[in-house]
Formats: C-alpha cells, structure tokens, sequence
C-alpha cells in the first residue's frame, strides 16, 4: 500500500531538467519541478526521486503559448466550422499552444445566456487544454445587458464585437455605445472586428453587378481603407465612453496608423494581428483554379508590403498579439460554396497548429523578433490583457504548469496530410519549418511528445477570468 501511495504521488511531479528557460523578461539555465498541477520550484541540479523527467538539454523552455483568438464551434456563412473541442485542442498542444480563447458568436435572435450555453455544451469535457471565451454581444437589450453581468460574474472578463457582418452579428452604433458603457462599468475588455459593413455590402454589389465574382475579388470588396475607417469609428467610441479596448485581426498599415492615433489620444486600445497576415499576402487570394478560396478571410490579406509593418509593430510594441483567427472551412465541400460568388465563400483559414513554428521560423530564426519579443506575443501579453497572468504566461512559482520544451534545431514540413487539424487543406503546404515543440505539458501533464497527442481528451478546463479593466 505504501508503495502504490508513493507511486501514485510520483505520477503527478514532473521535472524539466536542463533546459534554457525563456520568458517575457528572463532567459537562464535552470530545472523546473512541477508538483500536481503547478510549478513549485525552479533552481539548478533539481532532485526529484520519484518524478517523471523530462530533458531539455539543448532546448528551449517557454511557458504555454496563448491564441487569443479563434473559433472552434461555428456556424458561419451556412456552413460549420470543421473542427471540435477535441480536434482543436489536440492541433493546438501539437504546435505548442496551451490555452485558447475561443469566440462567442450568438447569431442576432439568440439571447446572450443562450450562446453562453451552447458554446459550453461545445466545449465541457472535450478540451485536451485550457480554454476561456470572448463573449460575442451580437445584439444590445435590458435583457442581453442583465445576461452578460451574469456571464461575466461567470468567469467571462472580455467581449467580442463586429462592427463587420450586418445582419449576421453586426451591431449599429446604438448598442455599440450601450455595449461599450457596460463594459466600462464591469472592468470588461471589448475585443472587435473593426471593417465599415456598409461600405463592404455596397461593394460587394458592384463587383457582382460587374460580373465580377472570383475569390480575388474579396480583397477589393474590403480595401485597408474600411479596416482603417472601422478602427477610427471604434477609436471613437472609446473615447466618449472610457473603455478598454482590443482590435482583432489587424491587418494593414493604414488601420494600424488609426489605432496608434486612438492611442496617442489615451483611448486604451491593444492591437492584435494574426500569423497569417505576417506570412502571406493577397497574392496567395489569387491563386487560379479558385484555389485563392483557401486564404480568403476577412479582414482579407493584404499587399506584402504591409508585412513589414505588422513585424515592426510587434518588434516596437506597437501591436501586442499574434493569434489565428482560426476557423477551417473544407476547400472540396465548403470553400466551394461560393465558387460564383465570392461573397459566399466561408471566410477564414486554419491556423491553430502553426502559429507558434511559423512564428518561431519566420520572427525569431529571420532575425526579426528576439526571443522575448516572441514569447511575449505569443503568451505572456494575451494572459495580462485578458486577466490570467501570471497563473497563464509565465514561469514562475505558482503558476501553472503549461510548458512547451522547444527543441530549435528541429527541422520539418508542413502538410495537410500529418496536421491534426481536421479540414481537408493546408494554407502553408509544403512550407519549412525551422523549431517545434518537442514535449508540451498541460498544468503538470505531459499531452506532447515528439510532435504526438499524448494527453487527455476532457482534461482541459474553463479559466475564470476576473475583470482588470477599469
Ligand atoms: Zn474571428
């Protein structure tokens, strides 16, 4: 009995031996013991008899990547989003991304408390990691207003607005104010989609009108000019109202300038850009065949030379985040639904599993982030904008033991055929990666090792987050 007591014990330490720990702020050699579920002690030459030993020598230790945006269960453009709780979070722990937020996007009718719900029912006892929402405000009432104090009383410290998709989760100006005092008034961050909805509808109607209705079109119907005007509008509100707020998927140069204006003004803004829109560009939209449907997404990618910008602005601090936006929509049986009409292609691409390589190979390897810069973008700035740090983004004692052992010399291939991702193509086929993670653990428990799942289907839970912006 003795025996099974210390054996039962022994299966829930862990020791990362050896490895050069990298965070926001510090890099050094050291070993990491995790007892259960958290990080209880970080020092050199570590004893742990007993304890599952990891070793990292040679590697990088990063506490677990953060995306602070994507979406899993959704219901979009008449079609699903392909993946599930299980098959995302699988896809995430591969690529070294331990947390994610997804987006909570009610369609108009359904109250708050409703989408709250049947997000959850999506996402209880399938994660393999930790998960949190934004809380998608698709429509402002008294109503809608009592439900979403109760949801962030939940655990729910962020909101997820679009000022995009009139008819679909728009809001007017209305209850963007309304949403906005709210948020202010609880301490809530407000995440939005910032494109002028009406200037896309009525562009849209030109090209098709023109007969023009290829996958290319997309970007033209939604120039960096109603990005910009978007970022201004919410700039704007912002300012009359006091609240925090976070611009998602930022893509362009001239959007950027509107929200570095908003800030000058001491509207409290945090700009995010997705992976996508620092390795591609809207050369990729217009591949022939209407394989340009693969990389259509809004706001859609851009011309190359905005690029640079978004790696500058992470470089300089003026952007904070790098997320996915992931939502995979199969090429063969969804993309293709809008093989006439551009405005009916599902929008967005699948990212989740190679944010982090991709980030590593083409910010850190090219020279352009430094290590911290990277850990920083990828983790540490989502966890203290969104109210989990240091229990997420850090490494430190007590906090919680996600970490990603990353092997640098690693070399590799990017292919829809071994992605865990479940949708039918790959928006970086063929495409080197330089570094990946080579063991992943969730709060103590090993779920990667040597790029395969190992972990625990269910084990992830929901993070309550308390509120930090007031
Ligand atoms: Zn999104």
């Amino acid at each position: 009995m003795l025996e099974l007591g210390y054996w039962s014990f022994a299966a829930v330490s862990l020791l990362i031996k050896g490895g050069e720990i990298v965070t926001g702020d510090a890099r050094y050699v050291a070993d990491i013991f995790c007892a259960g579920e958290t990080i209880t002690r970080i020092d050199r030459d570590l004893d742990a008899p007993g304890a599952e030993v990891i070793d990292a020598s040679g590697k990088y230790v990063f506490p677990g990547f953060i995306d602070p945006h994507t979406h899993i269960y959704l219901p979009f453009m008449g079609a699903f989003a392909k993946d599930t709780y299980e098959t995302a979070s699988k896809a995430a722990l591969v690529g070294g991304t331990t947390t994610i937020f997804e987006m909570i996007c009610p369609s108009r009718e359904m109250s708050a408390a409703e989408g709250f719900r049947l997000w959850n029912e999506q996402a209880a006892g399938k994660s393999a990691c930790d998960y949190t929402y934004h809380m998608g405000v698709t429509r402002f009432d008294q109503a809608n207003a009592e439900q979403l104090r109760e949801i962030v009383k939940a655990g729910i410290s962020s909101f997820k607005i679009f000022l995009a998709y009139k008819g679909a989760f728009g809001i007017d100006d209305t209850e963007l104010y309304h949403t906005l005092r709210l948020a202010k008034e609880l301490g809530v961050v407000v995440t939005a989609h910032c494109e002028n909805e009406t200037l896309v509808a009525e562009r849209q109607k030109e090209l098709l009108g023109a007969g023009l209705t290829g996958p290319e079109q997309h970007h033209e119907s939604r120039p960096p000019i109603v990005e910009a005007e978007g970022v201004h509008h919410l700039m704007t509100f912002a300012e009359m109202t006091g609240a925090h707020v976070y611009i998602v998927h930022l893509s362009c140069d001239e959007a950027l300038r509107e929200a570095l204006a908003g800030r000058h003004r001491g509207v409290n803004v945090t700009v995010e850009t997705l992976i996508q829109y620092l390795v591609l560009d809207k050369t990729d939209a217009e591949r022939p065949d209407f394989e340009g449907a693969k990389y259509v997404m809004s706001p859609p990618l851009r011309d190359k030379r905005n690029q640079e910008v978004m790696w500058n602005g992470l470089r300089s601090g003026e952007v904070q985040t790098v997320a996915t936006d992931h939502a995979p929509f199969d090429f063969k049986t969804q993309k293709v639904m809008g093989r006439d009409d551009f405005t009916k292609i599902p929008n967005g691409i699948p990212s989740l599993e190679e944010r982090v390589n991709l980030l590593f190979t083409h910010g850190v390897k090219s020279g352009k982030l430094d290590l911290h810069t990277f850990v920083n973008v990828a983790s540490t700035n989502a966890a203290k904008i969104f109210g989990l740090f240091p229990r997420k983004g850090a490494i430190q004692i007590g906090a919680d033991a996600d970490l990603v052992v990353y092997d640098p010399t690693y070399r590799g291939t990017i292919s829809a055929k071994t992605q865990m991702m479940n949708v039918d193509y790959s928006a970086f086929e063929g495409w080197e990666i330089e570094g990946r993670p080579s063991a992943v653990t969730v709060r103590g428990e090993v779920a990667v090792r040597d790029g395969k799942f190992v972990g625990t289907v269910g084990r992830g839970r929901m993070l309550e987050r308390e509120p930090t912006h007031f």
